[in-house]
């Protein structure tokens, strides 16, 4: 394995943490897997002997898949364990299930957990690599990664780009994590929601905040499109999602708004009809969603690589 000595942490708990030159460093390795991923024969040797498994207190489909794939395309053992995070007394068990699983010696943990914080919580109780895959509304550090790949693939940079980020930026670990990436890397960061849907702290983030699509959308380079998420809600955020779809839905004429070849992102899962047109979505144009999945795995692959380089051959004789 060569030296890196851009990324050299333990873990991998959030884009907040990082400097442009170690997130510089992901996608310039997950780049080289892009092209690893369109071969026929996709799989390496580079992790075989290491074990990843995948942690998952809530529910998910593609982030789960994604790191699956990436682990076994680097030849590592991968294991998904889902938990159902509703039945348990989360703190418990957080800490007994991750000391059960320390014990097996796992190389990387994978964890997704509903509650913000709890991956880091468990990062400081096992030997091995820790990833998150998504904690509370707090930060989804892979999916920001993989929005900046897309990004940096399609219009070459991200410095000085204007991306709008719309919707439900209050429960979104995916906006968090963008608005720290895409701030260290120099673009300027638009928040386009209804005020019941921006964050208290959203000023002291570094966006600027908008309230109506039109004027949030103006110029845009990207228009990253959040999920409605009412499973967070208690309360009433919306009137009903038909008046959120009338003020807050992308649609091609809110879009004209933005610059003529702005991207249209959605990290998933999409409800259409709610905060976006689904012909919006499936313009094969103007929307990357699918390309943001196709790159999720090599940025999840660049995530194990780098991790592991950094450890070195620390844990193969504890
Ligand atoms: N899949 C993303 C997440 O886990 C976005 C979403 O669920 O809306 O945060």
């Amino acid at each position: 394995m060569t030296e890196s000595p851009a990324f050299a942490r333990r873990h991998l708990l959030g884009i907040e943490e990082l400097s442009a030159a170690e997130i510089a460093c992901l996608l310039d390795v997950a780049d080289g897997y892009v092209e690893q991923n369109r071969r026929p024969d996709k799989k390496t040797a580079l992790l075989r002997g290491r074990a990843v498994i995948n942690l998952f207190f809530e529910n998910s489909t593609r982030t789960r898949t994604s790191f699956e794939l990436a682990g076994k395309r680097l030849g590592a053992d991968t294991i998904n364990m889902s938990v159902g995070a509703s039945s348990i007394k989360k703190g418990e068990t957080l800490i007994d299930t991750a000391m059960t699983l320390n014990a097996m010696h796992p190389d990387v943990l994978v964890v997704r957990h509903p509650d913000s914080g709890a991956v880091k919580l468990l990062s400081e109780k096992v030997r091995g690599a820790v990833i998150n895959a998504g904690d509370g509304s707090h930060e989804h550090p892979t999916q920001a990664l993989l929005d900046a790949l897309t990004i940096r693939r399609r219009l070459g940079r991200l410095e000085g780009l204007t991306v709008a980020i719309c919707g439900d930026v209050l429960h979104s670990r995916v906006a968090r994590s963008n608005i720290h990436l895409l701030n260290i890397m120099g673009a300027r960061v638009r928040v386009v929601a209804p005020p019941t849907l921006v964050p208290s702290d959203a000023e002291r983030l570094g966006v600027e905040i908008f309230h109506d699509m039109r004027k949030g959308l103006k110029d845009a380079d990207i228009v990253m499109m959040l999920r409605l998420q009412q499973e967070r809600m208690n309360g009433s955020y919306v009137p009903s999602t038909r008046e959120y779809f009338r003020f807050f839905g992308l649609t091609y004429e809110v879009l004209e708004h933005a610059r003529p070849h702005a991207l249209i992102m959605h990290p998933g899962p999409m409800n259409r009809g709610v905060e976006i047109d689904s012909e919006v979505a499936d313009d094969i144009h103007r929307s990357v969603i699918l390309e943001q999945v196709e790159l999720g795995v090599a940025v999840r692959m660049a995530c194990l690589d780098l991790l592991m380089r950094a450890r070195g051959n620390e844990g193969v004789a504890a």
